[in-house]
């Protein structure tokens, strides 16, 4: 089969692999119609991160049940389903306090301390345990409609969730990328009021504006300053940062007010400094992590019943053939490309 390899920092390539097989009788055998990129993949694109040489990448994919272990049950070959970007096996402990990075598995597309499981930017990907993470798509809605779920969306909904959002609260959110615009409509949610949404892209930033967000373009004005400005000189209650970058990170610990809450949302290759004197003298509180899935049902009745509709951000959609291209396109923010989809 065809699948997307990465091979060096920058260095990408679709290879003729062999195809997956049922290892266990707790996988299945998915053949990808859809996958997308996320931000978290450039990281391994740029060497940076979780990846190896002949790790095949991706983490969001949906597509069609091919194979079926013996201990998966409720689906049948043939069915359309997307899958959640990481493995949960929910025995172990890890899985239990409903933590993301189960040991027995870890996320699509990476190579982790507990091993590396092949991606699904490819035109077959091996599930395991299936029953646990696979999830059927009506026949009224395409993939489209629920790619997002298998990662970006249910990160933005972890973001605003963590950030303690009260009703009315001022929320700025540092990253127009789809994690950061997720995160704006999640934080709609959950009762914001403004939404400040910061970017250094003008294109991304006009995004911001679809989803109701007032933008701030970091490239042209200082955000901490301004935050400070619109909110009577305090700060917001509710920051959040969806880049991982050390400057949006320090910009977001100066627009949080005392006792608000900065969520933490970028994943990072580089390390930052807490500001502790201002943490611990002004009751601010941080969170941080990776998303975990408990808020997918919730995401998913509201996409099938119509109210959760994010399609705006899919701006190309390749040939799987053209994998590089299309990583090329989202690591230099050519085109205007924003979510770019490939199509094995
Ligand atoms: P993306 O690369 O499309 O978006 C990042 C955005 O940040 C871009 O729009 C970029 O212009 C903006 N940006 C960069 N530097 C900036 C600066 N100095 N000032 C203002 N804006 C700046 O990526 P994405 O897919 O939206 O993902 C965002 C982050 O979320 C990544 O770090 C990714 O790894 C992470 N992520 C985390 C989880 C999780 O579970 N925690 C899940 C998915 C993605
Ligand atoms: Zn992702």
């Amino acid at each position: 089969m065809k699948a997307l390899v990465y091979r060096a920092p920058e260095q990408i390539e679709v290879a003729e692999v062999p195809k997956p097989r049922i290892e266990k009788p707790t996988d299945a055998i998915v053949r990808v119609t859809t996958a997308a990129i996320c931000g978290s993949d450039l990281h391994i694109y740029h060497g940076a991160l979780f990846g190896a040489e002949g790790l095949i990448l991706g983490h969001e994919f949906a597509g069609v049940v091919e194979e079926i272990g013996s201990a998966v049950e409720g689906f049948t070959i043939g069915q359309r389903v997307f899958v959640e970007a990481g493995l949960r096996c929910l025995v172990c402990e890890a899985c239990k306090r409903q933590l993301p990075l189960c040991p027995n598995g870890g996320i699509f597309g990476t190579a982790t301390p507990w091993g590396t499981l092949q991606g699904g930017q490819a035109e077959f990907v091996r599930v395991p345990f299936a029953q646990r993470i696979m999830h059927p798509i009506a026949d009224h809605l395409a993939d489209e409609d629920v790619i997002l779920l298998t990662d970006n969306m249910v990160t933005g909904y972890c973001a605003a969730e963590w950030g303690n959002i009260q009703p009315g609260d001022t929320v700025v959110v540092y990253g127009c990328g789809v994690v950061g615009l997720c995160a704006q409509v999640a934080a709609r949610l959950f009762g914001a009021g403004r939404i400040f949404a910061v970017d250094r892209l003008p294109y991304r930033l006009e995004m911001a504006k679809k989803v109701g967000s007032i933008p701030i373009d970091a490239s042209s004005e200082d955000p901490p300053t301004r935050v400070r400005q619109e909110t009577g000189l305090f700060g917001a209650p509710v920051v959040i940062e969806a880049v991982g970058a050390r400057a949006t990170l320090e910009m977001a610990f100066q627009s949080v007010r005392p006792g608000g809450t900065v969520s933490v949302v970028g994943v990072f290759t580089e390390d930052a400094t807490l500001p502790m004197t201002m943490f611990s003298l002004f009751n601010v509180t941080i969170r941080t992590g990776l998303a975990t899935g408990q808020c997918l049902p919730r995401l998913l009745a509201m996409v099938e019943n119509g109210e959760l509709d994010l399609k705006f951000v899919f701006s190309h959609s390749l040939p799987l053939s053209e994998g590089a291209r299309a990583y090329r396109l989202f690591d230099k923010r050519e085109e205007e490309a924003l979510k770019v989809l490939l199509k094995p």
